[in-house]
């Protein structure tokens, strides 16, 4: 079995965002990037997969500028056996991801591809229902637990008030949510033995595939500063001030 993994180069989760004074988006310039967390889950379930005996290649995919080279290293440090980048310097929203994450599929023929829940960058949470839908595949958005059998794959869904098992027939689209797995780190030596997997970059023109944008970013802004909260001596001058100055009783 092969396992493709959609890995995204995204802002660090722990840098403060900054919004371009033009207010066109957010400002990446000399900011750390990372691998986006809900792909970094992906990675490692793909690994837990593969080192219980279940598959026998992982493969991680990127989509986006040639530093996305980087976050496929990452995927690689963690255990991912190789790389595809395919490489475009314009802005790639998530239909043209998961077309492109489609071109990618009709080559290497995974029986199990498995992406984030969302990006926390565009916060979209599309790709790997819109890949499902392209596909024709069965989709399991949101995983907490993933058990893969013969030909199939019991997943365990993040719902409203509970949990969901439900089963899909492989190939199928997996995304994984925050309490799937604790990704591993990459030990320095897996760091160095990373560098020589092999990585290829498609130039996104070779794939054919239109990724023009459909969404226009009219503007983005930060949010509002909070103003500072007050401590109040006692109950009484609590119960005034909620009833007198917020009126909320
Ligand atoms: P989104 O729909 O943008 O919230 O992204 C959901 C998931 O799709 C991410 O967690 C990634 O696994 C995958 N994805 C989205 N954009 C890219 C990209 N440019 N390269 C690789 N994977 C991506």
């Amino acid at each position: 079995m092969k396992i493709l993994v959609a890995v995204k180069r995204v802002l660090d989760y722990n840098v403060k965002a900054r919004v371009k004074a033009d207010k066109s988006g957010v400002d990446l310039s000399n900011v750390k990037m990372s691998m986006n967390p809900f792909d970094e889950i992906a990675v490692e379930e793909a690994l837990r997969i593969s080192e219980a005996g279940k598959a026998d290649e992982v493969v991680a995919v990127s989509l986006g500028v040639s530093q996305a080279q980087e976050t496929l290293r990452t995927a690689m440090a963690m255990g991912a056996d190789r790389g595809i980048l395919v490489e475009s310097d314009a802005e790639l929203q998530p239909l043209a991801v998961a077309k492109l994450l489609k071109h990618v599929i009709e080559k290497e023929q995974p029986d199990l591809v498995l992406l984030g829940k969302q990006a926390i960058d565009d916060d979209s949470n599309q790709t790997g229902q819109m890949l499902a839908a392209l596909m024709d595949w069965p989709q399991a958005t949101f995983a907490s637990k993933v058990e893969v059998g013969e030909g199939k794959a019991q997943v365990t869904r993040e719902i409203d008030g509970g949990l969901e098992t439900i089963e899909v027939t492989l190939p199928a689209v997996i995304t994984t949510d925050l309490r799937l797995n604790e990704p591993r780190y990459a030990k320095l030596p897996n760091i160095m033995k990373a560098k020589k997997k092999p990585l290829d970059v498609i130039p996104v023109a070779d794939t054919g595939v239109d990724v023009t944008p459909r969404l226009e970013v009219l503007e983005v802004n930060e949010p509002q500063a909070r103003s500072a909260g007050i401590k109040v001596s006692s109950v009484d001058e609590l119960v005034d001030k909620l009833k007198n100055e917020a009126k909320v009783i």
